[in-house]
């Protein structure tokens, strides 16, 4: 049953690789936004962001299945599903971001943005934000600085890696502050590396706030943080892992919404709907300086059966209104949160954007106390009730909401329901 099979994982995984749930339920099969169990029980999955077109979807099951049939290789020969999908995808910039490297997962995506930049400004220094999260490998690790995935994370970071506070407006330091406050501040820090004799190769930032709980960034914070940084001849580096492919709804890119264009972009996830599937994009002159000094061939990035995957997910998103549908039903299921904000004193905030949202819960408004250990045990219920949830930021203390884009509204009203039903009982 669930509970042997989550002992026998627990007995060959590595400690560190934690599951969502002391007692989770185990799944055998999914469609669209719903999970279902073993014992044939249904959840709602408000979490997953992996799989924006929801899961079980035929079109892209369907193309990988044909292509694994026909090809699967390495993404050295010539074949047209990896040229055709590097076109779409560069399509989808601006200018002059319109040259692909294709990678399997979030964490190569960011390491590999990171070695282009250093190999193209000849540099070692990269300037990241606090409360993020960037990935796994040495390279996205180093950039990672969020308390929560890693307690040490500040103190055990490589001196490489210099971090500036998180523009978050609603907690800490910077509370009830706009850009105008600390846009400059990280800015300066660029200038003063710079003025130090190590200018930095990269400032590296999430386009939206998500591992920190769906904050969006502030007003013109990229505009100026970029300025900075490319003043001092170094790179701006956009982690589109969570915040891409229209998660937030009206916009398809998160650094869209900012106004800005990027030097380097990562993004990974929604890309493949869950076949592992990353891409860099950059412009042809800076990963032309990357050839100088740099190598890059990945087995499986790019391969046969992950390009047909990303054209099946770029067909869906177009012929479904995916993006359209997620910026709906994302605003909907806003103002829902805020009527229940409205009644229930645990509710400090509902952040975010499009279809990642952010439930923070605190124990006074005034103080901002952050509600730990009430989130953990209001995610337990509502696996009771139906529905996967978990905390993200710094204190664990929001409801990380970022479900398939092509959830129903009835869903999101289940969802409201049953928070409303956690928050009146008790949990
Ligand atoms: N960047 C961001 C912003 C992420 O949220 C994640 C994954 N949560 C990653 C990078 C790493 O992606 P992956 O897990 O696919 O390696």
């Amino acid at each position: 049953d669930a509970a042997d099979l989550i002992a026998r994982r627990d007995a060959t995984f590595a400690e560190v690789q934690e599951h969502y749930y002391d007692a989770p339920p185990q799944i055998e099969r999914g469609w669209r936004e719903h999970l279902v169990d073993t014992s044939g029980r249904v959840y709602l999955d408000m979490v997953n962001n992996v799989t924006p077109l929801g899961h079980g979807h035929l079109g892209v099951a369907d193309a990988v299945a044909r292509q694994l049939r026909r090809l699967n290789t390495n993404s050295r020969f010539n074949y047209g599903s990896v040229v055709e999908f590097s076109e779409r995808l560069a399509e989808l910039l601006p200018d002059p971001l319109d040259t692909v490297f294709l990678v399997n997962s979030g964490s190569e995506a960011v390491d590999l943005a990171l070695r282009v930049a250093l190999a193209a400004t000849g540099r070692r220094d990269v300037v990241s934000v606090a409360e993020a999260y960037h990935g796994w490998t040495i390279g996205s690790d180093a950039v990672s600085t969020s308390i929560a995935d890693n307690p040490s994370a500040l103190e055990s970071r490589p001196d490489w890696v210099h971090v500036v506070d998180a523009p978050n407006a609603f907690r800490g330091r910077h509370r009830g502050a706009d850009a105008a406050r600390y846009a400059p501040e990280a800015a300066h820090r660029i200038h003063e590396l710079a003025a130090a004799g190590s200018p930095p190769a990269a400032f590296i930032a999430e386009t939206f706030f998500g591992n920190a709980g769906g904050i969006p960034l502030p007003a013109g914070y990229l505009a100026e943080v970029y300025a900075a940084v490319r003043e001092t001849g170094g790179l701006a580096i956009a982690d589109e892992v969570q915040a891409g492919y229209g998660r937030l709804g009206e916009w398809f890119w998160g650094f869209e919404q900012q106004g800005v264009v990027p030097d380097i972009v990562a993004v990974a996830k929604a890309m493949g709907n869950g076949y592992p599937l990353g891409a860099v994009i950059t412009t042809r002159e800076i990963a032309a300086r990357f050839r100088t000094q740099g190598y890059f061939f990945s087995s499986t990035g790019g391969s046969p059966a992950s390009s047909i995957a990303g054209l099946a997910v770029l067909d869906a998103y177009r012929d479904q209104g995916v993006q359209r549908h997620a910026a709906a039903v994302g605003a909907y299921l806003k103002s829902r949160l805020h009527e229940l904000a409205a009644r229930h004193a645990l509710i400090g905030a509902v952040h975010g954007l499009g279809l990642y949202l952010g439930v923070e819960f605190v124990r006074d408004r005034d103080t901002l106390e952050p509600a730990t250990d009430e989130t953990r045990a209001i995610c337990d219920r509502l696996l009771e009730l139906g529905v996967i949830m978990q905390p993200t930021g710094d204190h664990q203390n929001v409801l990380k909401t970022k479900p398939p884009l092509v959830i129903e509204r009835d869903s999101a009203d289940f969802f409201v329901a049953m928070l409303d039903r956690v928050l009146t009982e008790g949990w």
